[in-house]
C-alpha cells in the first residue's frame, strides 16, 4: 500500500509537470496567434488601400507594395513559428494524457487492495465476534476466580494462559515436569487448579497427559 501511495504521487508530480508544459504552451500559441492576426489584419488593410486605388504617388504605391511584401514574410515566419508550437503542445498533451492514464492506472489498483483489505477487516471482525461469542459461550460456569487468574497469565504469557498437560510435558512452555511434580499431579483432586512450575500457566489434565 505504501508503494502505490508513493508511485502515486510520483506520477502524480510527472502529470503536474506536464500540465505545466501544457499551459505554458498554450499561452505561447495564443501570442504567436495574435501575432499572426495583427500582421494580417495590418496586411489587409494595406492591400485595402492599395486595392482601392486612393494611392496614386508612384513612390508611396510602391512603397506600400514593398510593406506588404515585407508583412508577407514575417506572416510567413509567424505562421511557422506558431506551427512549431502547435506540434510541441500537441506532444506535451500526449504526454499529459499518458500521465493522467498511468496515474489513475495506480489509483484503481490502490482502490482495489484498499477494497481487498477492507473485505478482509470485515471477515476477520466476524471471525472475532464469532470467538467472542464461543469465549463467552464457555466461560460461563467458569468460577470467577479462576477466570481471573487465566486473564492475568494470559496478560503475561503471550495470550495463553492455560495449556494441556501431555505425555509429561507442559504444552505452553514445551518442558517436562520432574517426577515429584508428576506425583503430586497424579494425587491432588480434580477439582485443584494446577500450575506449571516453569511458565506459570495454568496447566489442564487429560488423559494424555501421562500421569
Ligand atoms: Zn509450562
Amino acid at each position: 500500500m505504501e508503494s502505490l501511495a508513493a508511485e502515486h504521487s510520483r506520477l502524480r508530480d510527472q502529470e503536474v509537470q506536464h500540465q505545466t508544459v501544457v499551459s505554458d504552451l498554450e499561452a505561447e500559441q495564443s501570442r504567436a496567434d495574435a501575432d499572426v492576426n495583427q500582421v494580417r489584419d495590418r496586411k489587409a488593410r494595406d492591400q485595402h488601400r492599395l486595392d482601392s486605388g486612393q494611392v496614386t504617388a508612384a513612390k508611396e504605391l510602391e512603397s506600400l507594395q514593398s510593406e506588404i511584401a515585407s508583412l508577407e514574410r514575417r506572416q510567413g515566419a509567424l505562421e511557422e513559428t506558431e506551427l512549431e508550437i502547435m506540434e510541441r503542445l500537441e506532444e506535451s498533451q500526449q504526454a499529459l494524457a499518458a500521465a493522467t492514464s498511468s496515474r489513475e492506472d495506480v489509483a484503481e489498483r490502490a482502490r482495489s487492495t484498499q477494497q481487498a483489505r477492507d473485505a478482509a477487516w470485515t471477515e476477520i471482525d466476524a471471525e472475532i465476534e464469532q470467538v467472542t461469542t464461543e469465549r463467552g459461550e464457555q466461560v460461563r460456569g467458569v468460577p470467577a476466580e479462576l477466570l481471573e487468574l487465566y486473564e492475568k497469565i494470559r496478560a503475561d504469557r503471550e495470550g495463553v494462559g492455560a495449556a494441556a498437560l501431555r505425555q509429561k510435558r507442559c504444552e505452553g512452555c514445551r518442558l517436562e515436569l520432574d517426577p515429584a511434580e508428576l506425583a503430586r499431579l497424579r494425587s491432588d483432586p480434580d477439582d485443584v487448579v494446577e500450575r506449571c512450575e516453569e511458565c506459570r500457566r495454568i496447566l489442564v489434565r487429560t488423559p494424555e497427559s501421562g500421569l
